[in-house]
Parts: C-alpha cells; structure tokens; sequence
C-alpha cells in the first residue's frame, strides 16, 4: 500500500479523497493554485504545494507542476478525482513514465473511452446496447442525410471527442440537419480541437441510466448497482439517486452482468461508469467515464462500500475488498448538487461565505469543502457542496433530504438550494416519473409562475 498520494484537484473532491487516504493511514499532499491558498484541502492535507497562478491551465492542468509536486514531496500515486486531468491520458501516461502510480484506469483504455466512436465499437464488440446511429464517423453531410433518413428523425450530432454536452446538436428534419451539422463540427472544433462527429437517433423520453463498476489487477469486477442520473439542465446533471426506482430488478441485474462482463472482457481497472439511457424497457449505451464520478456517494451509501478507497487499494494492485456476493443493496440515496449560482439564472455567484450551518442527524452527509469566511473563487466550477441523504426508502430519502436542505444555512452568495427545494416538493418527482428533458421544462415553467 502507498504511504503518501498526491491529490491533483480541489474542492470537495479533493477532501473526499483525503478523507479516505486518512481512514487507511496514507499521507496526502494537497496542490493548489494561488487563489485557493486558504482552501480547506490545503489546510487538511498533510502537506501542500501551490503549482500556479489562478488559471486552471497553469496550475490544475498544469502536468509539469503536479509531477513535480510529487517528486518534490516524496508521494508515491496521484488521485486525479473528477475533471480536470482525470480522463487525460496523456498525463496518466506521463505519471507512470516518471515512476508513479496513476489512481484510476490504463491510459490505453482511458483513450480507447475519451474517443466516443471508439468507446461505442468496443461495446458493440462486448455486446452491450447501443442507441441506433451511425456505424463509427460521419465524414460528409451527405452521409449524415442517409444515416438520418434510415434511423429516422429526430437524430443527434455528436462530438467524437464530446464532454460537458458540447459539440451535440438536435435536428428533427434535413434543414435542420444541415445546421446542426456545422454548428456541432464548428463547436466540436472550439471545445475540443477535433470536429469528428457522429450520429445517433435522439430519444425523446429516455431516462440516463449509470452503471458503477470498479476491477483489480487481478481481473475481478464488482459491479456496484446503477444511478439515475436523468436531471439535468444543459446536459449537466443536477440531483442523482441510487437504486434507479424506476428499474426492476431483473432488468438492474442484467445491466449489471452486461457492463460487468464488457469490462472483465476488456481488462479495466479501478473505478468507471458506463452511462445508458433507457426508453420503453431497453438499455443503450452512449459512453463509460474512466473516472470517479461525482455523484458516486450516492451509490456509497446504498452499497456501503468506499468507493476511494477500494480505488487507491486496486491501484496499489490489491485485491478489491468484496466478491459480488457481498454487495448487497439497501435502501435508497439522493444527492443534491448545491451550486453558488443565482437560482433564477444559473449564473456563477462567487464570494465570501458569511454565515454556514451545515445540516445534520440520520441517514445525511454533507460533503464540502465550505467554511465560514471562505471566499468561493471566480475561476472554478460553480459546485459548492453535496447533499445526500439515505433512507430505508426513497419517500424517506426524499423527506430527510427537505429536512436537511431546510436546515442548510449558506450566506454571502446565492446557491441552488431553493430549486432542489422545488424540485424535491414537485409531485411528478415524488412518483420519479421523470425523463432527461424534465428538468428543462420544469425550470421554463416556473419562470412563468
Ligand atoms: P457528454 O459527454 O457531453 O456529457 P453524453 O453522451 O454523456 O455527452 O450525453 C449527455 C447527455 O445528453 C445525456 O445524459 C442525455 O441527457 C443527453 N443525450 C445524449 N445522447 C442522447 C440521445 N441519443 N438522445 C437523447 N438525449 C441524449
């Protein structure tokens, strides 16, 4: 086992990692850039190094600096978390090179999944669902028009290199298709430096159905249940629940042998997630993340397993801590997405944290890098906190999750508490009866209330 890791992110992933690395008794060493100088994972860490300037590509993707910051400290593995260099190949591969361990996949199959048509062929080959389009990518609209004229429309056009939602665009006819298109290229081009693209039909009511699974060295698999994932607003997801609610149980289990079999097949290791949507009683896949994601807690508590710690324990090449006939799911988690953002506008509100009472008492975890006089800055993503709760059921999940967004007290910058509020107390989304395209119109109508 280690006895120092280097955590190369921020946050209140940065401080679910050390959490963990503190359980199992490894030393941590915190980097920041100089405006997160007073960030709770530095002041956590046992040790700390500031790799850069504000900006996120001198400092949190800076590869040089974070090897150097572990050279320097003596850390033997690197956990990436989410984002930043965590689906980077090319650093995974860099960490390795200079003698340190890489917590997460190889980089080959981080590669093979970051390229969407790739990820897409390699499923088909394990025989796991995918949702009807094109075969690989579309090299000219007059291809993209035969494509769509067979699957039928609506289709999607989607970036090869895809991420946050970019690079993807609707058409319900061929003018359409036309615009999107050069719009997706265009954005692909922008977003990522890569205008592949290729076509699937678009689903109009499917639910985002996620697969967690996590290997060893040793060519185990566990396959640790599924998520729903469904509401989001601009493909972003928002609030996430574990079990699925609206899945049988014979239909969970065989998405579950299906990802688990594709996996072993392959040869992963650590922590991934294989993401479907769902329609009409089918599963189909439309990409894996090599990473830990961030609403992984809420399969934590249904599985009770640590997810963290069984990554770092399979990439020291131990076996992971449970056999699949030791998981055994139990009762039912949510997790809210608590952002500093204007709840009307999604705008980011950074600033100063005056007041800060975090919520408590059964079945509620709190995971946050938040404190009193903290100043959020401007330069990172708007997520300020993760609420999740856990009950026997989902009305229990659902009630306590009330309870405790009630009793949460942020003030100094507008969050995103009053629309999970809203959303928590809407009936709709008592019965689950909810797709990916809800939450949209949910947010339109209340506008207009
Ligand atoms: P990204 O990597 O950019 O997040 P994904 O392929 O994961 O892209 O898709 C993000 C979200 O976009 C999905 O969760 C879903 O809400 C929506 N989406 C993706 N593919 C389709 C599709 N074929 N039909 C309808 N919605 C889709």
């Amino acid at each position: 086992m280690f006895s120092k890791i280097l955590i190369a992110n921020r946050g209140e992933i940065a401080l679910r990692i050390l959490r963990a690395c503190r359980e199992m008794g490894i030393k941590t060493v915190a980097v920041h850039s100089t405006a997160d100088t007073d960030a709770m994972h530095v002041r956590l860490a046992d040790e700390s190094v500031c790799i850069g300037p504000p900006s996120v590509t001198e400092s949190y993707l800076n590869k040089r600096a974070i090897l150097s910051a572990a050279a320097i400290t003596g850390a033997e593995a690197i956990h990436p978390g989410y984002g930043f260099l965590s689906e980077n190949a090319d650093f995974a591969e860099l960490v390795g090179e200079h003698g340190f361990v890489f917590i997460g996949p190889s980089p080959e199959h981080i590669r093979m999944m970051g390229d969407k048509i790739q990820a897409k062929t390699t499923m088909k080959k394990f025989k796991v669902p995918l949702v009807p389009g094109s075969d690989g990518a579309l090299t000219d609209l007059a291809t993209a028009k035969k494509v769509a004229d067979k699957i039928g429309y609506p289709v999607l056009i989607k970036a090869a290199a895809g991420g946050g939602g970019r690079g993807m665009k609707v058409a319900s006819n061929e003018s359409e298709l036309e615009e999107a298109w050069q719009v997706a290229r265009a954005e692909a081009k922008m977003a990522f430096g890569n205008d592949e693209v290729y076509m699937e039909k678009y689903l109009d009511k499917p639910k985002h159905i996620e697969v967690q699974i996590i290997g060893d060295q040793h060519g185990n698999v566990l396959f640790l249940g599924e998520r729903d994932c469904s509401l989001q607003r601009r493909h972003q997801k928002v609030l996430e629940e574990a079990l699925p609610t609206c899945l049988t149980e014979k239909e969970r289990n065989s998405i579950g042998e299906i990802a688990s079999r594709a996996m072993k097949q392959l040869g992963y290791k650590n922590a991934g997630t294989l993401e479907f949507l769902y329609q009409d009683g089918h599963f189909c896949f439309i990409e894996m993340n090599t990473r830990l994601q961030v609403e992984h807690p809420v399969t934590e508590l249904v599985t009770d397993v640590d997810l963290v710690a069984e990554q770092i324990r399979v990439a020291s090449g131990e076996r992971l801590n449970f056999k699949q006939k030791d998981i055994h799911f139990k009762g039912h988690a949510i997790e809210c997405r608590i952002n500093a953002e204007d709840p009307e506008n999604f705008l980011p509100n950074p600033g100063k944290i005056e007041v800060f009472h975090s919520p408590g008492g059964l079945g509620v975890r709190l995971d946050s890098a938040l404190y009193v006089g903290y100043t959020i800055p401007p330069y990172y993503d708007s997520l300020i906190a993760k609420l999740i709760t856990y009950g026997h059921d989902r009305e229990t999940a659902i009630v306590r999750m009330q309870r405790a967004l009630e009793e949460m007290v942020i003030t100094g910058v507008k969050t995103t508490i009053p629309l999970h509020q809203k959303i928590l107390a809407d009936p709709e989304f008592r019965k689950g009866d909810y797709t990916i395209h809800w939450l949209e119109n949910f947010i339109e109508k209340n506008k207009s209330i």
